[in-house]
């Protein structure tokens, strides 16, 4: 069930209709707060709640039923889609956001020169992992802390927003104390403790897609972050398994207009685990902003040559330079800046 308050409702309704809820044992209110009116979202079994009351409350304008199992991820309660802001960065708003960097961070000198190299190139934020989820226990596994350690040195000497994996909950605080913004992989995205931890700390979380999740599970996890307060979020397209062997994944660039149909967040799409291809990675990143993404993710390699991790898949900071210029005249047709 959902609240909607009356257009500018004074902050003494909302606070009575959160402290009527939370009288119900098991019910939790989290208020959406935009820009001209608020919504209450009711987690928990609503059928205790008295409608009717709640709906008399001054300041209501109306009780609805939500028909999508999830709530506050959903367009049905917030119409207004969610720009995400950080450090001067907007993500979900006219602009089309452009993170790229290094699968793994290496080492300082690496990662600085990726700075560099990205940051010319016209991307805004920094990505790195140092926690890195890997298929086999025997290749290379992230720097950990000191990893991100580098990554915050070199995005803050280059001017650039961070972003980094973080794969347990014991070093959510850490990486939301030194990265700007938290990243839950494809293979946590139903790591339901995690996404909890992340929906706690106030950074402002990147979720991708599962590799076997549906569109429904995917915004379901979301859904997990926001129901802990955290309305700072960003999707990620990263491709779907399939039988299909060509390319590493099967990237559906339909999630875009699918996600932007059902719910109010920011989506982005990365094409680099999308395909593992690099020469299919500027098409697809095309594809994608012509599909109305809000971003791309892009690994990038200032020597793919010795990279540690998805050597594969990593694109030069030339082919890099070079995929920004073809995107630039896709992104002007749809109407947006970059
Ligand atoms: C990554 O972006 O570093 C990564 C591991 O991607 P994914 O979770 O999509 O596999
Ligand atoms: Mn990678």
């Amino acid at each position: 069930m959902i609240i909607v308050m009356q257009r500018h409702a004074p902050k003494e309704y909302i606070e009575r209709v959160l402290s009527e809820i939370k009288r119900y044992e098991g019910l939790n209110p989290v208020p959406l707060y935009g820009t001209e009116r608020t919504v209450i979202a009711v987690i928990g079994d609503e059928r205790i709640l008295d409608e009717r009351h709640i709906a008399s409350l001054p300041g209501v304008s109306k009780v609805m039923p939500v028909l999508h199992p999830y709530k506050l991820a959903s367009k049905e309660t917030k119409h207004e889609r969610t720009v995400v802001k950080c450090d001067g960065v907007t993500i979900g708003g006219q602009t089309v956001v452009v993170m790229a960097g290094p699968c793994s961070v290496e080492n300082e000198e690496q990662m600085d020169a990726a700075a560099k190299g990205v940051k010319e190139a016209g991307a805004t934020i920094l990505r790195g992992g140092a926690f890195k989820p890997r298929t086999t226990p025997y290749s290379f596994q992230g720097l950990g802390r000191k990893g991100v350690l580098m990554l915050e040195k070199a995005a803050k000497k280059h001017g650039l927003v961070s972003i980094s994996e973080v794969m347990d909950v014991r070093d959510v605080e850490y990486i939301g104390n030194h990265i700007d913004i938290i990243q839950i992989g494809a293979r946590n995205m139903q790591n339901f403790d995690l996404l909890k931890e992340a929906g706690k700390n106030k950074k402002p979380v990147m979720l991708k897609r599962g590799m076997s999740a549906t569109i429904k599970e995917f915004l379901l996890a979301a859904e997990y972050i926001l129901a802990q307060g955290n309305q700072n979020v960003i999707l990620c397209e990263r491709g779907i398994r399939t039988f299909e062997d060509e390319t590493r994944n099967t990237l559906c660039i339909a999630t875009v207009p699918i996600v932007k149909e059902l719910s109010h967040l920011p989506i982005i799409v990365d094409p680099s685990h999308g395909t593992g291809k690099p020469s299919l990675i500027p098409p697809m990143a095309r594809a994608a902003i012509a599909a109305g993404a809000d971003g791309l993710m892009i690994e990038v390699h200032p020597n793919p040559g010795v990279a540690l991790s998805d050597a594969d898949q990593a694109l030069t900071l030339q082919d890099f330079q070079n995929l920004m210029e073809e995107i630039r005249p896709i992104v002007a047709a749809m109407g947006r800046i970059i």
